[in-house]
């Protein structure tokens, strides 16, 4: 990838991802602050909402219902076209030259800042064993390291069996896949107590995943289970 042409557009010289196409495709929208799903609020008053504290004010349907595991969610794009195209070249044709690209776009996120501020640690969502030697590098790790190195923690949260990826399935199976799908290093558990976890991972779809991971990480001791996603699923 040659940042001298911009990858949507093509428009030469610019950078990797020019400006135009970021404000026509990544520009921030209103999200659930606990699934990230879009709301038809304008940003504008969400922000000012969470600012002031009146979070269940803003939260989307689902949420008001029954109040999901992780505690807040911040995702930087929609999983519509081109970012499909584009994660899909940093995933699965290893490009991993997009990940400082991505990790600068999360940053850019309503509260992404925030969160990457609060937080003790950074958790990329693992990988299991056989996926990892598939892929040869977890996308969600290189992700955290592009956002924070020093924060970035990846033996914590353990892959224990190898589930098949959540967006193949249906709903209702996608709610039990992850059933002992993750755990927490039994040496980590101790300095999790307590601590601000942000959770980082590409491509949010139902937000099981997160779930069932920040589940695991409370159960172990954590004060607070954030997560930060690249993008996320239209509805
Ligand atoms: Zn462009
Ligand atoms: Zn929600």
């Amino acid at each position: 990838m040659l940042p001298s042409q911009c990858a949507i557009c093509k428009a030469w010289p610019s950078q990797a991802i020019c400006e135009t196409c970021v404000a026509a495709f990544a520009r921030p929208v209103s999200r659930c602050p606990l699934c990230a799903t879009p709301l038809s609020t304008p940003l504008s008053t969400s922000i000012s909402s969470v600012l002031c504290n009146t979070l269940s004010s803003t939260f989307c349907s689902v949420c008001t219902q029954q109040r999901p595991d992780i505690d807040a969610c911040c995702a930087a794009l929609s999983y519509t076209w081109p970012w499909t195209q584009l994660i899909a070249q940093f995933k699965f044709q290893r490009d991993a030259g997009w990940a400082g690209h991505f990790a600068l776009l999360m940053v850019s996120a309503p509260f992404a800042e925030d969160a990457l501020l609060q937080a003790d640690v950074l958790i990329p969502i693992p990988l299991s064993k056989q996926r990892l030697s598939q892929r040869g590098f977890n996308q969600s790790l290189i992700l955290a390291h592009h956002l924070s190195r020093a924060k970035t923690q990846s033996q914590t949260l353990l892959r224990m069996i190898d589930t098949p990826p959540q967006s193949s399935l249906k709903r209702s199976q996608r709610l039990t896949n992850l059933e002992g799908a993750f755990a927490v290093a039994p040496l980590m558990a101790l300095p999790l107590r307590g601590q601000n976890i942000l959770l980082i991972d590409d491509v949010l779809t139902s937000g099981a995943t997160l779930n069932f991971a920040a589940r695991v990480l409370k159960q172990a001791g954590a004060a607070h289970v954030g997560a930060l996603v690249l993008a996320k699923t239209p509805e």
